[in-house]
């Protein structure tokens, strides 16, 4: 049985990275009129109380989303995009309610696309239900399909789209160690089925040799395919201050995770330039010490 829950994590700086990227695929993707197929096949709970235990146990949004939020204006285009994503959900002004991807994706759904989304956990897949169920009654959208299963196994039923256009979020809690090879097998498949999909995967930098090995590996895959990519990361750093170093000595979530990636296939080509101007702007905000870095690499498709 599954013990990872995101209620812990949502909102923190890994979240900002894989939010940030994944609303500037979208976006982009949805400047041409074309249905598109969106799949979150590790889509969690949907949306997340901050004020609640998990999240206020954790911390972890006050040195995500909350910094982000109080940080001097301006942001960039990007980073505005994100805040007023997020504020959306927090019509009252206060910081309460964080979105996950499933409600980032769900609210911004055209009458053209559809969202499929995979939760293999009992509880938040009962919970992503009921906020699906939420979704659909105050704007009827017919377009979401939500299985509580296999996300892996799940998106190759759906490649390729009828449409010929897909932005799809891999974004496992890699709590088994298998996780890693089993996102490379995934996305190889995907690619072989339907090589012109936007595929964006999240991972945690962490001292596993298979976490450092993913990113080379993705990259690999987009190469012998012949495809476009793109890896942005973000390091936040060591926290300086004792009560965040105790707090993560005490085995507690806050701070434990210091950097995260997002490996992108076939990304749109102004998501470079967009991260490069956003992700400064992002650790002046985030930074929590020494070894605070961002990094952008990409590279062209060739034929
Ligand atoms: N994508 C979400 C977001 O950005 O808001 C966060 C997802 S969380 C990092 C990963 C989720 O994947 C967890 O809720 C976990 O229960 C779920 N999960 C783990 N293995 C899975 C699998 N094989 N298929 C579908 N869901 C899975």
């Amino acid at each position: 049985m599954f013990s990872y829950r995101h209620a812990f994590h949502a909102g923190n700086h890994a979240d900002v990275l894989k939010h940030l990227t994944l609303l500037a695929a979208l976006q982009h993707l949805q400047h041409k009129e074309g249905g598109l197929l969106l799949v979150d096949t590790h889509a969690g709970a949907g949306q997340y109380r901050l004020d609640h235990d998990a999240a206020r146990i954790s911390g972890e949004a006050a040195w995500g989303i909350a910094a982000l939020a109080a940080a001097p204006a301006p942001p960039p285009p990007l980073a505005r995009t994100y805040l007023e994503a997020v504020a959306a959900f927090n019509p009252d002004g206060g910081l309460r309610h964080y979105p996950g991807s499933p409600a980032l994706l769900a609210t911004r759904l055209r009458p053209q696309d559809r969202l499929a989304l995979f939760e293999w956990h009992p509880t938040d897949g009962r919970l992503l239900d009921r906020a699906v169920r939420a979704w659909l009654q105050r704007e009827p959208r017919p377009a979401i399909t939500l299985r509580r299963d296999d996300g892996f196994a799940g998106l190759r039923a759906l490649l390729p789209p009828p449409t010929r256009r897909a932005l799809v979020l891999i974004d496992p809690s890699y709590e088994l160690k298998r996780d890693y090879a089993t996102v490379v097998a995934c996305v190889g498949e995907a690619l072989h089925r339907f090589a012109q999909g936007c595929y964006l995967v999240w991972y945690p930098l962490v001292g596993r040799e298979q976490a450092h090995a993913l990113p080379k590996r993705l990259r690999a895959l987009a190469v012998h395919h012949g495809r476009a990519w793109l890896q942005a990361e973000l390091n936040v750093g060591t926290p300086a201050d004792a009560a965040a170093k105790a707090a993560a000595a005490r085995g507690r979530a806050i701070g434990t995770l210091r950097a995260s990636g997002v490996f992108v296939i076939n990304p749109p080509y102004t998501l470079a330039e967009q991260l490069r101007e956003t992700l400064p702007w992002v650790l002046g905000a985030l930074r929590r010490g020494p070894a605070a870095a961002w990094k952008v690499d990409a590279g062209e498709a060739r034929p």
